[in-house]
Order: structure tokens, then C-alpha cells, then sequence
């Protein structure tokens, strides 16, 4: 089954990568929710954070850590940032690859709608 991530990760679709590794696609969101709104997906196709076995315990951690690193190179160390997982219908997950969404550049409200 084709995947849109799987597409990106493999160049086929284009996006405005931000920052990659071997394991890592930091690419910038095509709908951004602020000024700020990067994308990081494993290159290893997992369909979502019900998937996520041990083994996987490594590349999530990297995820979380590069999303940090990139939130600070982009500014956001001191005012801040939001790193989130969206998983399922009620969250609206909409492309089944997990991916972590960076947000910030604006004042982010809490609870979430
Ligand atoms: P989610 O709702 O957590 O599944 O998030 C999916 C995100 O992927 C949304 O924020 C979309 O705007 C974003 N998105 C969808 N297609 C693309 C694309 N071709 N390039 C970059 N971001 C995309
Ligand atoms: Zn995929």
C-alpha cells in the first residue's frame, strides 16, 4: 500500500526537508499551524503509535531529540514549543506513518481544540 510519508522519505513526492539522517525526515508541514510547523517521521515506514514495539524505542527517542535540536535552531528554545502525537480519529491522524509535529512561533493554546 503506498504510503504519502514513504513517498517523501523516498523523494518521489517532494517536500521542504528541513533536516535528515539515516533515520530521521525533518520536513517542513504543508498546511502549517504557525510560523513554525516541521514534520519529523522515521525513514522506517510505522503505521502509528499502536505499532510501536521496543524495538522502536530508539528511533522515537531520536524523533523527540531532533524535534528539540531543530526547535531550538529555529528560535523556539526560549519562548518555547510544542511537540505532539497525533493517533487515531478522534486526534485527526490523517497519514498513517507516525509522525511527531513540531509547533511554535505563536502562543499555543491549552487544552487543545
Ligand atoms: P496528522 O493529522 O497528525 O496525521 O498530521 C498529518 C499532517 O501532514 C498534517 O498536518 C498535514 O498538513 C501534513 N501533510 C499532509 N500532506 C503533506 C505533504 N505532502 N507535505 C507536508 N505535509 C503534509
Ligand atoms: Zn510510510
Amino acid at each position: 500500500m503506498s504510503c504519502l510519508f514513504c513517498e517523501i522519505v523516498a523523494g518521489r513526492i517532494p517536500a521542504k526537508v528541513a533536516y535528515q539522517d539515516d533515520e530521521v525526515l525533518a520536513f517542513h508541514d504543508i498546511n502549517p499551524q504557525g510560523p513554525v510547523h516541521v514534520l519529523l517521521v522515521p525513514k522506517r515506514h510505522i503505521t502509528s503509535l499502536l505499532d510501536l514495539t521496543a524495538d522502536d524505542d530508539d528511533v522515537v527517542g531520536m524523533l523527540v531529540r531532533k524535534a528539540r535540536d531543530l526547535a531550538v535552531e529555529l528560535g523556539l528554545g526560549e519562548r518555547g514549543f510544542r511537540l505532539v502525537f497525533n493517533c487515531g480519529d478522534d486526534a485527526g491522524y490523517s497519514v498513517y506513518h507516525i509522525h511527531l509535529h513540531l509547533v511554535g512561533g505563536r502562543s499555543l493554546a491549552w487544552p487543545p481544540g
